[in-house]
């Protein structure tokens, strides 16, 4: 079964509705309600406690840390944080879940009716509900191959038993992969500027689960849903999310009803498999965990919450384009992480003229990062570095034809600006009758551009700025050399 045996005009016919579950893991120092080390990639089975493991008479005690990154989560997604939550035990069983119940919240979440707001392919915004972020602790880990005996057993790791999460729960809003795509790119970035989760998905403390439906374009009802579960990385969300959609419809065109069920997204074949039968809400048996009190969330806590929020993403771009006129692909390099937007912006600050800071690091070192497949960290030029070419430049004290050449042998020799600048000290003519002669000469080799200089196109006095600089292997100082040029040109 693929895509090409829908015609255009078949998909077409119908709408997808795709709403997400996102999982994040919450980066405090020690577990949900135990004192363990919340920490990845330790020696198996080292991190557990009785009250991690479920063991009898044991009870938990909340982390107060995790209230916090969970709050914040909530107020950067744009939800209403309630006063009084309740965790619940949400039961069953899974040989990594020994207490055979997680603790999570059910009918009274940490938070609701928030938002996000994505860009759409024709330019606009679209913006995505957000049902509920609630929180809740994770189960261990079976490991099912790579260890010695995994041909015969399954083994596990209850390391994880008990970390920290926030499950975010959006709204059936999104109607294309590409949507879906987004909402993931934003929700991850908001989350990362908070500082609440790595969102590493190879480590598994960001997942999602996709739930996907089509109906008859203009149908007042959702078609039967499918989750996609557990898709380790937002490509595979998306390419995951378009199988379905066509997979449903391919169903619903040979006059079969799509089933509500869990299927697992295969990569190596682009395609997903039915995993079992969709649990309901009831089939968990929720009720109140009666070892935990309701968590009131204070109004005073909130407001310290509050003060912890940094400037989001989508402002900070905002912000950035009006400071430093940039453009919104430039923005969006510069506040790629926050720590580098951080660093970019302490920088500029200490410069003569931080839009030049910016543009010395978009066109000279990201232009060659790019060219090299590098990435930032690996730039040989520090901020500093930047910083310094880029007051050199706007002192006039170097050509931008000698930064580039500058520029160029940090590159090439993997040197940071001011040590190469130290070693090189671009020679500037700044003699103004050598830089004169250099400008007779330019004038008396181009009598039509003088002729068009001196019938009113004044910019054209640019072409001689730029064939004068040549001519002295960019070496002429700037602010005099354009002084000099416009004099001879209008004597
Ligand atoms: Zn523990």
């Amino acid at each position: 079964m693929s895509a090409a045996t829908l015609s255009p005009e078949i998909l077409a016919k119908y709408e997808p509705v795709i709403g997400l579950e996102v999982h994040v893991q919450l980066l405090t120092a020690s577990k949900a309600f135990c004192g363990c080390a919340n920490k990845f990639g330790v020696e198996p089975n080292t991190n557990v406690c009785p009250v991690c493991l479920g063991l009898p008479g044991a009870l938990p005690v909340l982390n107060e840390k995790a209230v916090e990154f969970a709050a914040l989560a909530s107020m950067a997604l744009n939800c209403q944080v309630r006063e009084r939550s309740i965790f619940a035990r949400k039961n069953y069983f899974y040989p990594d879940l020994p207490k055979g119940y997680q603790i999570s919240q059910f009918d009274k979440p940490l938070a609701e009716l928030g938002w996000i707001d994505v860009p759409t392919a024709d330019g606009g915004i679209k913006r995505i509900g957000i049902t509920r972020l609630h929180m809740e602790e994770d189960a261990g880990k079976s490991i099912h191959d790579g260890l010695a005996d995994s041909a015969n057993h399954t083994s596990l790791d209850l390391n994880r038993c008990g970390t920290p999460l926030a499950e975010i729960v959006s709204e059936p809003d999104m109607r294309t992969p590409d949507e879906a795509w987004e909402y993931l790119t934003r929700l991850k970035e908001i989350l990362l500027y908070c500082g609440v989760s790595d969102c590493n998905m190879e480590e598994g403390s960001l997942r999602c689960d996709a739930n996907v439906s089509v109906r008859l374009k203009g149908a007042p009802q959702f078609g039967t849903k499918a989750e996609v579960k557990n898709v380790n990385s937002f490509r595979y969300v998306r390419a995951g999310i378009q199988y379905e959609i066509e997979r449903q419809i391919e169903v619903i065109e040979a006059g079969g009803r799509v089933i509500q069920e869990s299927r697992l997204w295969n990569a190596a074949e682009g395609r997903t498999y039915s995993m079992r039968s969709k649990e309901q809400a009831h089939d968990y048996r929720y009720f109140p965990e009666p070892d935990l009190p309701p968590l009131i969330v204070s109004a005073e806590f909130l407001e310290e919450t509050r003060k912890k929020l940094p400037e989001l993403p989508e402002a900070r771009r905002a912000r950035m384009i009006a400071e430093y006129e940039l453009a919104a692909k430039d923005a969006a390099t510069l506040t790629v992480t926050r720590e580098f937007a951080d660093r970019f912006e302490a920088a500029a600050k200490t410069a003569r003229n931080p839009r030049r800071v910016a543009n010395v690091l978009l066109s000279e070192v990201g232009g060659r990062l790019n060219a090299l497949g590098l990435e930032q960290e690996q730039s040989p030029v520090s901020m500093e570095g930047i910083v310094l070419a880029a007051d050199l430049l706007d002192e006039d004290k170097i050509s931008s034809k000698q930064l580039k050449q500058l520029f160029d042998v940090c590159f090439e020799k993997n040197e940071d600006f001011a040590a190469v600048y130290e070693r090189e000290k671009p020679q500037q003519i700044t003699d103004a009758s050598a830089l004169e002669a250099l400008i007779d000469g330019v004038i008396a080799a181009n009598p039509r551009q003088v002729e068009q200089y001196r019938g009113g196109k004044k910019t054209v006095a640019g072409f001689f700025v730029g064939q004068v600089m040549k001519a002295s292997k960019g070496q002429a100082n700037p602010a005099l050399l354009n002084e000099l040029v416009v004099k001879k040109l209008e004597g």
